[in-house]
């Protein structure tokens, strides 16, 4: 019979992120052959609603308002309880984003129902639904079985695979009207501390600096290669509080939690803190000039040595191929 499944579509800059569609292939496992539906909030976001479908939802609800323009808890909460109390969904999956961490507890609070959060990993057991969650900063993992009553979870950014995008699934969009009440907290701006680019929670590369980057002149080797690469740029918190980056680049036990496929380590000791963060990189390569440093012992691939040696000898190499 299956269970409907709804997944809301988190718009940023016009365009949906891609955590949403690896959400939705999440809802589908939580579904078994049932209804997934996108959810969509935003000012106009109608235009939006066919790439839910390409990436596999069965239908998308949005709901165009001004007041959904920018996220808000207050907003936000509003129209997804309205849309869940038309939908009556058996499961809700969002991204494990600032959003989605706002938003995923107070729908549980609402709900009366429990809270998967951060899954890496989700499958379905005999119709109960299993997830895998890090633990201890990603020291370990646990899993958790939902046996019964409401399917509610947040999936981080980069773990489970969506579909291939796929423009000839069928899938109907229905716009809804819902009533938003006066808000209590109004964003006026949006100040962005860094430029554009790749979004460092969904980067496929990271290219991330530390103390040994020395100066914020120093990240800018570290710039040009992670543009090469498609990828972004992260640091230690060594170099944020040594002012040589923002601290929206800190990755760490107190900053960004990333899983890219590859991960560029350039004169970062490796402690645990900011292992916490980049761990669970699928791919780890070291520059360190200390053969001693703790990042050794985790890297897939070391290179003792100065990074501003090593990396123009990276980029002049994949600028020749
Ligand atoms: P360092 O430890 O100083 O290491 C610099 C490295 O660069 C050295 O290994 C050196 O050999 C190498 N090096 C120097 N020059 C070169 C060169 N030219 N070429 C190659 N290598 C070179 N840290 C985080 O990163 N993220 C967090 O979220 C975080 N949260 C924290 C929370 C708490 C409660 C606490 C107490 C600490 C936290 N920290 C966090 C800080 C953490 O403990 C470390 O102090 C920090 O990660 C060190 O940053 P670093 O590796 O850049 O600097």
């Amino acid at each position: 019979m299956g269970r409907k499944v709804l997944v809301l579509g988190e718009v940023r800059d016009g365009a949906i992120r891609h955590v949403s569609f690896e959400a939705i292939a999440a809802g589908k496992v939580i579904a078994e052959g049932g209804e997934v539906i996108g959810v969509l909030f935003g000012e106009s976001v109608n235009n939006l609603a066919g790439e839910m479908v390409a990436y596999g939802a069965d239908r998308v609800l949005t709901v165009e308002n001004e007041k959904l323009k920018n996220y808000s808890s207050d907003g936000f909460t509003q129209a997804m309880t309205a849309v869940i109390d038309q939908e009556s969904p058996e499961g809700i999956v969002l991204g494990h984003t600032a959003q989605g961490k706002d938003l995923a507890p107070r729908l549980a609070s609402k709900l009366d129902s429990g809270l998967v959060s951060d899954a890496v990993d989700v499958n379905n057991e005999n119709g109960n639904i299993l997830f895998t969650r890090p633990i201890y900063s990603g020291k370990a993992f646990e899993k958790k079985m939902i046996t019964d009553g409401l399917v509610l979870a947040t999936i981080r950014p980069n773990n489970v695979p969506a579909l291939a995008k796929d423009e000839s699934r069928a899938g109907d969009v229905q716009p809804i009207e819902v009533d938003i009440k006066d808000l209590r907290t109004v964003i006026k701006e949006i100040v962005r501390k860094t430029a554009g680019g790749v979004d460092l929670s969904e980067a496929k590369v990271i290219v991330a600096g530390g103390r040994g980057v020395k100066s914020a002149d120093g990240f800018k080797v570290l710039e040009e290669l992670a543009e090469l690469l498609g990828g972004a740029v992260g640091a230690s918190r060594g170099a944020c509080d040594a002012d040589y980056c923002d601290y929206s680049l800190q990755i760490g036990q107190t900053g960004k939690v990333v899983t890219p496929d590859l991960y560029i380590a350039c004169g970062i000791s490796g402690a645990i803190q900011h292992l916490a963060g980049m761990s669970n990189s699928k791919i780890l390569v070291a520059i360190n000039k200390d053969p001693e440093a703790n990042i050794f012992k985790v890297a897939d691939y070391g290179i003792i040595g100065d990074l501003f040696e090593v990396l123009p000898l990276f980029i002049e190499e994949i600028k020749r191929e």
